[in-house]
């Protein structure tokens, strides 16, 4: 789709009426997005990490569809999913009311930390220049967009809430935004859409990749969580991160989860722990021993 081209995602067309822009490394979009052509209403699905990769889904969404952008959710509270909100000021911004609280309570300090921050991100990032080093190339990429974005970003806030569930209806198809509590993070929320069996899973779920576990997240939720949507009648599934799924990579994860928890229950000491082979070529690999030490100290807890 040469007239929709972005540096930030690849615009893929899942089915009749749902786009997904999946995130490209090094890039100002860190997160997967996507938007629902609802056939009189426009719905985007998360704004990314900088203002610059959601003015372009905006452009292009727009264009697609042929009709400004009428919601915005912001599926949990992450910088990744939320920190593009302001190209959509006009438009009617939704997530769940523990997201919204989060949001308003972690992003205006961490927001103005790093404004105030802007001369030793700089730095770091010359001194990254210096080292030559290819491998850093994505890392250098990503680290000049949120170099970009903090003069001008601002903080906009959902101006709506849902408690458990809210259903869009269109004249095309209906999408269906719903929380079942926090498996990732505080509050994570999903959008099925029935009538393409196409569900976007926020960062319910990683494809092809380690999914991050915080010290916010609960593994056990998690895996509730993703039992209950595998019940759904689906086709694609959307990641926050990594390429297009589908149900199978939706019970990929419930293992991944079920393993890792076991591995950290069952050893005393964090030391030779390695990746099991099926997880070897997953992108992030390093990931996977930080949730190794984020999980350990769950436990302990
Ligand atoms: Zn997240």
């Amino acid at each position: 789709m040469g007239e929709f081209h972005s540096t930030h995602f690849t615009l893929e067309k899942v089915s009749s009426y749902v786009y997904a822009a999946v995130a490209k490394k090094g890039s100002g979009s860190v997160a997967n997005a996507g938007f629902v052509n609802l056939g009189d209403q426009l719905l985007i699905f998360d704004t990314f990490n900088t203002q610059q990769a959601s003015a372009d889904l905006k452009k292009i969404a727009e264009k697609i569809t042929n009709q400004s952008v009428t919601w915005v959710i912001n599926s949990h509270w992450h910088g990744d999913h939320i920190r593009g909100n302001q190209t959509f000021k006009e438009s009617k911004i939704i997530s769940s009311e523990v997201t919204y609280s989060k949001m308003r309570g972690f992003h205006p300090s961490r927001i103005s930390k790093q404004k105030n921050d802007l001369q030793g991100l700089s730095t770091y990032i010359q001194s990254l220049e210096k080292q030559g080093n290819l491998k850093l190339n994505d890392q250098l990429h990503f680290l000049r967009e949120i170099e970009k974005s903090l003069p001008t970003l601002e903080l906009v806030l959902p101006n709506q809430t849902f408690r458990r569930n809210h259903t869009f209806s269109g004249t095309a198809c209906r999408a269906k935004l719903f929380t079942l509590g926090g498996g990732h993070s505080f509050c994570d929320a999903c959008l099925y859409i029935p009538e393409e069996k196409v569900i976007f899973m926020g960062d319910l779920l990683f494809v092809n990749g380690h999914p991050t576990f915080f010290e916010e997240s609960n593994p056990n939720q998690w895996i509730q969580i993703l039992r209950e949507v595998e019940r759904l009648d689906f086709n694609v599934a959307i990641p926050g991160h990594g390429s297009i799924g589908t149900k199978q990579d939706i019970s990929n994860l419930i293992d991944y989860i079920a393993e890792i928890t076991t591995v950290v229950s069952e050893n005393e000491s964090l030391e030779e722990i390695e990746i099991p082979s099926k997880y070897k070529n997953w992108g992030s690999p390093e990931v996977y021993h930080q949730n190794i030490k984020v999980l350990y100290e769950m436990r302990k807890s």
